[in-house]
C-alpha cells in the first residue's frame, strides 16, 4: 500500500519480474543526482495490468517502468504519448503529470543508440542487422535510421513479421529478409532484438554475416555471456556485448522523464558490471 504523503514511488511491473536489476539501478540513480525516491518491482500478469496502474497511480505513484510482457498495453494505456512511443507502438515509461493524466515515453531506442555510442561503436555509414520483430525491434529502427546507416535490415524467424515492419517505417535504407536470406551479406554491426538468448537459443543464421572488425549486441543481458555474444566471439567480433548497459542507459531516460534530472551512467554501468561477477 503507498502512502501519498511520504516519499515518491515508483516501480517496475512485468511477468517475470524476480530479476529485474531496474530496482538497484534506481537506487543508484536517485543516490547519485540526491533525489528522494523508493523504486520497486511488482510482478503484474497482463491480465492484471489495467487495474494494477489504476491502483497504483491511484495511491499516489508518480510513474512506473513496463517490461514484457506489457509494453503494448502501457502504450494503450497512456492518455498521452512522446513521438518515439507514438512511431513504436510500445510504452515503457508511465508517468503521472500534474494534471492528473497519464503519459507514455518509449526510452529503448535512446537507451541502445547511447549505449553503442558508449562502446565506440559507429552506426553512421554501417550496414547493420537487426534480428527480431518483437517488441524491442519496434522501439530501436527509428533510432537506428536517425544515425545514418548504410542499410538497415530487419531480419525475423517469421519473414512477414519483419516485412510489416518495414512497410510501417518505411525508408529507402530499410530492407527486411528471412534469416536463410541473409547468406551471402555481410553486416558491420549485429543486434540480436530475439528473445533467443532468454531460453539459451540462437537465431538460426547463415554463415559468415559479421564483416571484418564488426560487432554484435545482444539487447537480452545475463550474470554470464549470452549464446549470442559468445557467437559474436566465434565470429571474431571486435566487440560482442550484450544488454546492460542498454538497460542502464534506458533507465536514465525514463529518470530524466521523471525526475528531470540526468543521471551519469557509466558510473552505474560499472558497478552492474562487477556485482554480476560476484
Ligand atoms: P518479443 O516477445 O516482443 O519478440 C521476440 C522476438 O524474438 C520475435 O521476433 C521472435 O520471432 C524472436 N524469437 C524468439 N525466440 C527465437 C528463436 N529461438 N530464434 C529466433 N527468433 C526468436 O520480445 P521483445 O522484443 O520485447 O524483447 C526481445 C529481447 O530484447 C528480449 O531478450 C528482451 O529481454 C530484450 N530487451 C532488452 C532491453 C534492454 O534494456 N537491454 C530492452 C528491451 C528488450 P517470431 O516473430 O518468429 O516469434
Amino acid at each position: 500500500m503507498l502512502n501519498s504523503t511520504s516519499i515518491d514511488q515508483y516501480a517496475v511491473f512485468g511477468d517475470p519480474i524476480q530479476h529485474s536489476k531496474s530496482p538497484r539501478i534506481h537506487t543508484l540513480f536517485a543516490e547519485q543526482t540526491q533525489q528522494k525516491l523508493v523504486y520497486t518491482a511488482q510482478q503484474v500478469p497482463a491480465a492484471n495490468f489495467e487495474t494494477t496502474v489504476q491502483q497504483f497511480f491511484a495511491q499516489g505513484g508518480k510513474g512506473l517502468n513496463c517490461t514484457v510482457p506489457l509494453k503494448e498495453l502501457a502504450w494503450n494505456f497512456a492518455e498521452h504519448l512522446s513521438a518515439r512511443a507514438t512511431l513504436a507502438k510500445a510504452v515503457n515509461t508511465l508517468k503521472l503529470m500534474p494534471d492528473g493524466s497519464i503519459y507514455g515515453d518509449n526510452t529503448d531506442g535512446v537507451g541502445l543508440i547511447n549505449d553503442l555510442k558508449h562502446n565506440h561503436i559507429t552506426l553512421s555509414g554501417s550496414r547493420i542487422l537487426l534480428l527480431g520483430a518483437g517488441g524491442a525491434s519496434r522501439g530501436i529502427i527509428a533510432p537506428l535510421l536517425a544515425q545514418n546507416p548504410q542499410h538497415l535490415v530487419i531480419a525475423n524467424r517469421t519473414d512477414s513479421k519483419a516485412i510489416a515492419l518495414m512497410q510501417e517505417f518505411r525508408s529507402a535504407i530499410l530492407a527486411a529478409s528471412s534469416f536463410s536470406a541473409l547468406a551471402g551479406q555481410q553486416f558491420d554491426l549485429i543486434i540480436n532484438a530475439t528473445s533467443a538468448s532468454l531460453s539459451g537459443d540462437l537465431p538460426d543464421l547463415p554463415e559468415k554475416l559479421l564483416a571484418n572488425s564488426g560487432s554484435c549486441y545482444d539487447l537480452a543481458y545475463a550474470n554470464q555471456a549470452t549464446a549470442f555474444v559468445t557467437w559474436g566471439i566465434t565470429q571474431h567480433a571486435l566487440k560482442s556485448l550484450d544488454g546492460l548497459g542498454m538497460l542502464v542507459e534506458q533507465a536514465a531516460e525514463a529518470f530524466y522523464v521523471w525526475r528531470g534530472v540526468h543521471p551519469e551512467t557509466s558510473a552505474v554501468i560499472n558497478i552492474l558490471q562487477a556485482e554480476r561477477f560476484k
